[in-house]
Formats: structure tokens, sequence, C-alpha cells
């Protein structure tokens, strides 16, 4: 299938896009990540001793230490490795003086070609000045490489430097002892080893203490033999003087097999940015979306789509951190982000993206049965809440562990896979196995209770998604989700059938085990207020008092900073979407009115204080017929991290967030859903904008969604006329192939 090719406008993001010029704001920012590693982008001149790069799934434990502990409690720290800083360079005149200041004075990352260029001014104690130019890329299709290259150019010194780079041990950083559960935690340092191959190559092993895990890295400079990575310039011929190095970061684990000198004598800058910008088109030629009415939600949407391709893993063993590659902020560790904000959007453009994500959860499942067994529920499996290698590293279980809804979500993402992609291969070999597994968690977690003639499948003591309430009954969303992933066993198993009716014993199943789990889906209970006439967050959230009014004033916000957890559980007060989460998941649950009315309601008490909060709230917005707030909503979601909203973007970018603005667009604006084989869509395109384009992929063909204020088309732009019905604005159509 040939790949319809989309002439990109140029998108650049630059100083001007972004909300301020601190550092730490600047290096995630405009960090770079193949979805093996990330390099984040440090002053070059000076430097950040702690932290630089991050390779994905490379990471240290340490013990949790509880002042009082419990049974079962998680027992280890995992904490993403801070490694040195690729970009740092050490530049002197030829008499000594170090050149130790320096001012960013412009940057451009170009999301066409993936290359960030920066201009600097660098200066001694002395009063030298020269100009540094900075051009640097990922390796995409060769994603152990990254390339950098400095142009000096004469200002006010205009004689010899001596420009000199090496990988540095990092320093061993203070512990800085936060209230801020968001920051990172220090892990143990790692054993580092630096030797200089030859004089043009240095090699840097890096080893953990209790992981065991190793990497190797290696700088090269890479112009002729005999190079040095210290190198003389000499300006007097007031010329632009150009030196050009590559790193190689090495697989977690592998051996090297590869011979780095002769790797850098082949490869240059050049070829690095060719491969970058392939790889760039192809996301382009199958995710394209073009905002018209407002450049600056355009340039955004274009940076969080380039932003979620350099984050996410793409071996099936790694997966896409809360921060991404681009900072150390949760740990580096993957949550339910990923099924639920990020992975739609690999789903509806890059279905080989989104199994690889996926097995990533199956290579965790026999931790997750381990932990279900701590947990004291004898059959299925507990994925852990928040973790690198699969097991629990949440410490703090009222709102880590007992998030089971974790479950369920990867269940629902297996589901919303095979529905679109119809793989029933992936299934047999690994997703049954898990949504069996979790179903199985549920069967063994949840209760029957009997009220009045009622007979329901209850749930005790878990925490929803909205993490200011904690250890209640019946979250609605859990419930919800648990219901679909009982339902989703009989679907499965019966597409298994299909194929081959001996299926489901390799399963350990029989058809009247079927009839179980659609039983127990029958029966999950579902709370519902008939006096609000909506559905109930949890059995006792309407019941509390509202979060005091006194204590609204903007400085009490995030309330996780300000009050003890206690606090915030007593009170009906929300950090992010709950139920209104379930609601948009499953538009065919409940009617307009409902929805208007849970809106309002949720609305009133939701804080937004997590980043995953404003996308949902966009998205129904939109669903419930006023695009306006939907599009104040979007506003926050598109730019969360260009304007610093949360103000942590520091700390690394928030990804969910970055998956939850495509899916505002994609299921807010223009409506998308996909139920019984039908690709729905509905024009709410809100007035501020002219016009939405945007491309996805279902079953084999690349559809283009193109929406005005009163029209809204979808094409075959390549592969075949789906089988699938579509929708628009409530009517089947027909599509038609544009060539
Ligand atoms: C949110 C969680 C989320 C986590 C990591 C928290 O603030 O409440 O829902 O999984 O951040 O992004």
């Amino acid at each position: 299938m040939g790949e319809i090719i989309v002439t990109l406008r140029d998108y650049h993001l630059t100083l001007r896009d972004v909300s301020d010029e601190q550092p730490e704001y600047l290096e995630t920012v405009f960090s770079l990540g193949n979805g093996h590693f990330g390099v984040r982008a440090n002053d070059p001149i000076s430097g950040n001793p702690i932290t630089g790069t991050l390779i994905n799934g490379f990471y240290e434990t340490a013990p949790i230490t509880y002042g009082e502990a419990g049974i079962g409690y998680a027992q280890k720290h995992q904490t993403i490795l801070n490694l040195p800083d690729l970009r740092h360079v050490h530049v002197s005149t030829s008499n000594g003086h170090q050149f130790t200041h320096s001012k960013r004075t412009a940057v451009d990352l170009d999301l066409g070609s993936g290359t960030l260029k920066e201009k600097y001014v660098i200066s001694t104690d002395q009063g030298e000045t020269v100009t540094m130019a900075v051009t640097s890329v990922m390796g995409q299709g060769q994603t152990s490489l990254w390339g950098i290259s400095y142009t000096f150019t004469a200002a006010n010194y205009a004689k010899g430097l001596l420009v000199s780079k090496s990988i540095a041990v990092p320093a061993e950083a203070e512990a800085i002892p936060s209230a801020d559960p968001r920051k990172t935690r220090m892990a143990g340092l790692p054993i580092c080893e630096t030797e200089f191959v030859t004089q043009d190559l240095q090699r840097y092993h890096v080893k953990t203490r209790v992981t065991k895990q190793a990497v190797t890295m290696y700088l090269g400079i890479l112009v002729a033999h005999g190079q040095l990575l210290q190198q003389p310039v000499d300006l007097s011929d007031e010329q632009a003087h150009t030196l050009d190095y590559e790193a190689y970061v090495g697989e977690v684990g592998k051996h090297n097999t590869i011979d780095p000198a002769a790797m850098f004598m082949a490869s240059s800058i050049a070829a690095l940015v060719d491969d970058s910008r392939d790889f760039w088109q192809g996301v382009w030629n199958r995710s394209e979306v073009s905002v018209d009415g407002n450049d600056d939600l355009d340039l955004a949407i274009h940076y969080n789509i380039f932003q979620l391709n350099q984050a996410a893993g793409r071996d099936g063993r790694t997966n896409i951190a809360a921060k991404g590659l681009s900072g150390s902020g949760y740990e580096g560790h993957y949550f339910w982000d990923t099924e639920m904000y990020m992975l739609p959007y690999f789903t509806y453009t890059n279905q080989q993206m989104a199994r690889q994500l996926l097995l990533y959860r199956y290579q965790t499942l026999p931790k997750a049965r381990e932990r279900a067994r701590a947990l004291g529920v004898d059959q299925g499996a507990l994925f852990a809440w928040r973790t690198i290698n699969g097991e629990e590293a949440s410490a703090y279980f009222p709102a880590g562990t007992a998030q089971y809804h974790i479950d369920a979500d990867i269940a629902y993402a297996v589901g919303k896979y095979f529905e679109i992609t119809r793989d029933l291969d992936f299934i047999i070999q690994c997703g049954f196995e898990m949504v069996l597994e979790t179903a199985r968690f549920w069967e063994n977690f949840g209760s029957w209770r009997q009220v009045g003639t009622d007979c329901r499948f209850e749930f005790h003591t878990v925490t929803g998604p909205d993490e200011y309430t904690a250890l209640v009954n019946n979250n609605y969303y859990t419930n919800r989700l648990a219901k679909h992933n009982f339902g989703l066993v009989v679907e499965l198993a019966h597409q298994m059938m299909k194929r081959s009716p001996q299926l489901l014993s390799k399963f350990g199943l029989s058809e009247s085990d079927l009839d179980v789990y659609q039983n127990l889906a029958d029966h999950v209970y579902l709370p519902y207020s008939n006096e609000l006439e909506i559905n109930e967050q949890d059995d006792s959230f309407l019941d509390k008092p509202r979060w005091p009014a006194e204590k609204s004033t903007p400085e009490n916000f995030p309330l996780l900073l300000h009050y003890h957890p206690l606090t915030i559980y007593r009170y009906q007060v929300a950090k992010q979407a709950d139920t209104l989460l379930a609601d948009y998941l499953f538009p065919e649950d409940l009617s307009v009115d409902q929805l208007k009315r849970e809106y309002r309601y949720y609305e009133g008490v939701t804080t937004h204080d997590s980043s995953l909060s404003r996308s949902i709230f966009s998205i129904l917005a939109a669903r419930m017929g006023d695009p306006e707030k939907a599009y104040r909503y979007f506003m926050d979601t598109a730019r969360m991290d260009l304007v610093d909203l949360q103000k942590n973007t520091a700390d690394g970018l928030h990804l969910a967030n970055l998956g939850g603005s495509w899916l505002a667009l994609v299921a807010g604006f223009s409506g998308f859903y996909v139920q019984d084989e039908v690709v729905h869509f509905a024009n709410h395109l809100p007035a501020e904008l002219d016009r939405l384009t945007y491309r996805m992929k279902i079953a084999e063909s690349v559809l283009e969604i193109d929406l005005t204020a009163d029209n809204l088309d979808v094409t075959v732009i390549s592969g075949p006329i789906p089988t699938y019905g579509v929708s628009v604005n409530g009517e089947l159509i027909s599509l038609v192939k544009v060539s």
C-alpha cells in the first residue's frame, strides 16, 4: 500500500512559542527522543550536572522504607537513571580562559526533520566572547545514535580555541527532600567506567548496582580520522568552524556487536538528519493534523504529536513514561496514562506501535499474577499501578495499588486494538490472556450482594481515577470498566472460536465459563443518584461536604501540595475526570440530557489538579453541543507544556495530556468513536476554528477527515475502501477513494 505523502507546512517551535527561559523548563520542552533514549536540551556550556540523558527502561531500585510497613506493600522504588549530559562541551581560549558563561539567543525545533538548532553567545570571565551555533538530531531509524555539531564564530575574540568533549561521570547530586510526589527521587548511583579507546573515541560503560542492568555508550568525533575529542580551532581567519560529534547509546543489557570507530567514520550529521526526516515524514503521512484559524494551536498540536512519538518505546519491552524521555519526574514510571490517553493516538494511526506498547504489558503479566496473590486474590492478575519492570512501585497504596482500574484499562485498550485491526493472532498469542486474567481478578476481588430484589456484583475499597477520593466502594468508573472487561472475555472468546472451537480450552475455559462472565457483566453494580439523575462517582461521594470556599483561592492549588490527603478525602472534590471519563468511553450509556447534568455537576467539584483532566472535559463539552467550552478546555490542553500550565514542565512533559490533546481534536471536535463496526464522526467544530483536517488509519485504510463549519468529509486516501460502516452526524455514508 503506497503512502500518500503529506507536504508538511514548516512547523518550528522557537523561543517565542514557549512560556519562559528558565533552563530546566527549556531543557524539557526542547528535549529530543526516539523511544530508546532522550536527550534534554541542556545548555552545552553550563551543562546540567544531574541529568541529561534518559534511557527508556534503564533504572535502579532501592528499598522503600516505610515508617509502618504492612503486608503486601510495594517493596522497591524503581527510578529511571539520570545519565550524563551528552551535549556538554568545554571551550577555552588558547591561553586557558574557560568559556563559562552562555546565553541562549535562539532555538528552533524543526518538527519536520526532528532537528534542533540553537544559538549561544558564550564568554569567559575575562570578557572574551564567541558565538556558538549548535545543531543536534536523534537517529530515528537507527535509534542508538544521536549527533551534535558546534559551529564557532569569532565575536570580540578571534584567536585560538580549544574545544574538548567527553562524557563525564555524573556528579553525585544531593537528594533534595520534596513534599511533591510528582518529583523524582534519587536512585543509588550506578558504577560508571570511562576510557578513551582512541583519542577520538570514548567509551562509557554504566552498570546499575542492584538491577544489574548495563549500557555502553560511545562518543566520537565525526571528521576524518586523526581528529581528537580535544580539538584546536583557530578563529583568526574570521570563518565559522564546525565540529561534529556523535554518540552511540547501546541497548539495555545487550552486548554491543558494533564497531563504533567504523560506524562513526561512515556517519555524518547530514545522514542522521536524513534518517530522522524520513521517520518524521512517515509519522506525518499517517497522522498529519492541521488546524486553520489559530496558528498557535496548530503548532501546539504538531508539537504534541511529535513528542508522543519521541517518547514511545518501540521494542515491545519498554513503554511510554508519564514524562516520556523528557524528564525524570514520576521516576520514569509507566502508568494507566498509556492505555487511556496515549495509546489511542497509536491505535488509530500506527497499529504496529500500538501492538508494541501492548506487548510491553504482556511481558509484565507474570508479575501481575504475583501481585494479585500478594493482595490476597487467588486468581487472575493485577497490573502495577506505576512501574518500569512490571512490579508495583507505588509506595502510597491509597492513590496507587488501590487504583485497580488499571486492569480494566489495559483490557479496554486490548479490545480497542482488536476492534480496529481484527488482529486475531495477537489476541490468541497475548491479548486474550491479559483480558481473561484481569477478568479473573475482578471475579475474585468483587463480591455479590443482594439489595432487595436486586442481586449485584460490587467492588469495595477501591480508588478511581480521581486521586482526591480514595478507598471507596463502587467507584462508577472502576465498575463500568470492570463490567466491560467481563464482556470483552465473552466477545473475544467468540471471535477465537470462529477460528477454532478448541482455542477456548487452551485458556482453560469452557463455554459455560463464558456464561459466568456474561452474567457478571450483566450484574456489575453501577451507582446512580435518583435524586440528581446522574451516575454517582461512588457510594459515598455525593454525601460528603463540598470543598470549602475559603480554601479555594488560587494559592491553595494543587490541593495535593497543600493539604494532608485525609483532609482532601473528607470532601466532595475531584482531582480529575472520573465518572465523566467513563461517560466519554461509553457514549452509548447515557442520553445527552444526562450527560449535561453530569457534566455540570462534576465540573463544579473538579479542580483539574491532574493534567489528565481537561482533555476529557473538552471532549464531552463538544459532544454535549458546547463547542466553545470544548475549545477553552482544548486551549489549555493543547498548550499545557508550552505555557507551563501545571508549573512543573521542568520535571518533564505531561505525556498523557499530549495524547489527550489529540483525542480532544479527534473524539471531541470531530466526534470520533467506534462502536459495533461503525466508525462515527460528528461535526463539533468550534467557531474559533475555520477548519480541521487530520488523518487516521483504520484497518488497512488511511482516512482523511476534513471539517469546516458546515461540512464534514471523510475520504479514503490510501488502502481499500473499508468494510466497516462510517457514519457522519448520525447517518451512514459511502466512502470514496481519492487518488
Ligand atoms: C494523576 C494520575 C496519573 C499520574 C501520572 C497523577 O497526577 O492523578 O491519574 O496516572 O499523575 O501521570
